[in-house]
């Protein structure tokens, strides 16, 4: 029998990517599914950065590779946060690791003991609650509004945040689109020094910034020593199987990330480390063309929705997303992506998979060629015409 631990990690409920599975057996089948599901990349990781893995390979980079990252990484990561953010970082505030979802695990386990309520925003990342259960922590959700475009109201985080030990949040938000204004992040700020809380602040859509701007909540007034930001290569960069991520936060808490991974890890490839770096080395202008192409198929959806009144976009600001509001056609967001799908071979996620909070609505995953994407929006609506 395998530990409680471990067989409730999914909750016991439904994981919410039926309709997911369902396009699989149907691509499986050899049915033409246009897939608007998962937020993978429509392009694979740029040549230049396959041909420096390569070479660092090549060149020996094979062995065992430092826990906490090679130095030149961490250097990289922590100059990068400090031009952007204005908080004097070092890389002793930096730890790499397998991918943002390590990060997130790892930073949980760092500020959560068993049975500490751990506070998310509803709608979420579909892993987190999971990974909330994973660390034996208590997830908590607090509920977003679609009457407030999904900016989480600061006097519900207070509601729940009596005795609870961290709050989780993750701006430009997936699934969502929405990105966190200044004055939502000011508020959650002030409710975490209120309740003493610790702020994991999922950031790995940074770089996918379409209106407004990103703000890092770590450089908000006295949320330096109790923040933990989780970024990641994978979106910015096109590099989601390269599986590099990384923790920014208080040193002594990276400390022990070095000892966690010492035991779980046992840190990232070189090679991948070596390239991360020389990804990174390549500046905003490459992390501005990898997005380029989700905010050109943003403007097409816009314009697609802007010609009919069933189906309502949330304001989305950032990340490769779009929450779509199909209240108006009376079908719940599961109901509107199985029919689709049976009737059209387009597969969406029902907001459902991501929460209560965003039922009656799906998302759009922007990550096909704009013509057929174009084409799929202009389907959609009008299967919710019909
Ligand atoms: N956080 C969010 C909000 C995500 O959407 C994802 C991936 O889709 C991750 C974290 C994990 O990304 P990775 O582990 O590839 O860095």
């Amino acid at each position: 029998q395998a530990s409680q631990r471990i067989s409730t990690i999914l909750g016991g409920g439904s994981d919410g990517w039926e309709v997911f599975n369902r396009a699989r057996q149907m691509i499986d089948a050899g049915t033409s599914v246009t897939e608007l599901t998962i937020g993978e990349h429509d392009i694979r990781t740029a040549a230049p950065i396959l041909q420096d893995m390569h070479r660092a390979a090549v060149g020996g980079h094979t062995g065992y590779a430092s826990i906490p990252g090679i130095a030149a990484l961490r250097d990289a990561i922590a100059a990068r946060v400090t031009a952007s953010t204005g908080v004097p970082t070092t890389r002793d505030n930096v730890m790499i690791t397998p991918g943002g979802q390590a990060a997130l695990f790892a930073s949980h386990t760092a500020v959560t003991d068993p049975g500490d309520t751990a506070l998310y925003i509803d709608p979420y990342y579909a892993t987190y609650p999971g990974t909330l259960r994973g660390v034996c922590a208590k997830p908590v959700a607090v509920q977003a509004h679609a009457s407030d475009a999904f900016q989480p109201r600061a006097s519900d985080i207070a509601a729940a945040a009596k005795g609870a030990k961290s709050l989780l949040i993750n701006s430009p938000n997936n699934p969502t689109g929405v990105v966190y204004t200044r004055e939502t992040l000011e508020g959650i700020a002030q409710v975490c020094r209120d309740h003493d809380l610790w702020l994991i602040s999922d950031e790995v859509y940074d770089t996918q910034i379409w209106e407004g701007e990103h703000i890092s909540p770590r450089a908000l007034e006295g949320m330096e020593e109790r923040t933990l930001v989780v970024g990641s290569m994978s979106k910015s960069h096109a590099m989601t199987g390269s599986r590099i991520g990384w923790v920014v936060g208080p040193a002594h808490v990276i400390s022990h990330l070095v000892n966690l991974a010492t035991h779980t890890t046992y840190g990232v490839a070189g090679f991948i480390q070596d390239a991360a770096l020389f990804a990174l080395e390549l500046g905003k202008e490459f992390e501005t063309e990898i997005a380029e192409p989700f905010r050109r198929r943003r403007d097409l959806a816009l314009a697609v929705l802007a010609s009919q009144n069933v189906v309502g976009a949330v304001p989305n600001g950032g990340a490769m997303y779009m929450m779509l509001d199909i209240t108006a056609t009376g079908l719940s967001g599961e109901a509107f992506a199985y029919g689709l799908l049976e009737a059209h071979h387009i597969a969406v996620m029902p907001g459902e998979s991501f929460g209560a909070a965003a039922a009656g609505h799906i998302r759009v995953a922007m990550t096909i060629e704009d013509s057929a994407f174009e084409a799929a929006m202009k389907t959609l609506c009008a299967y919710a015409e019909s």
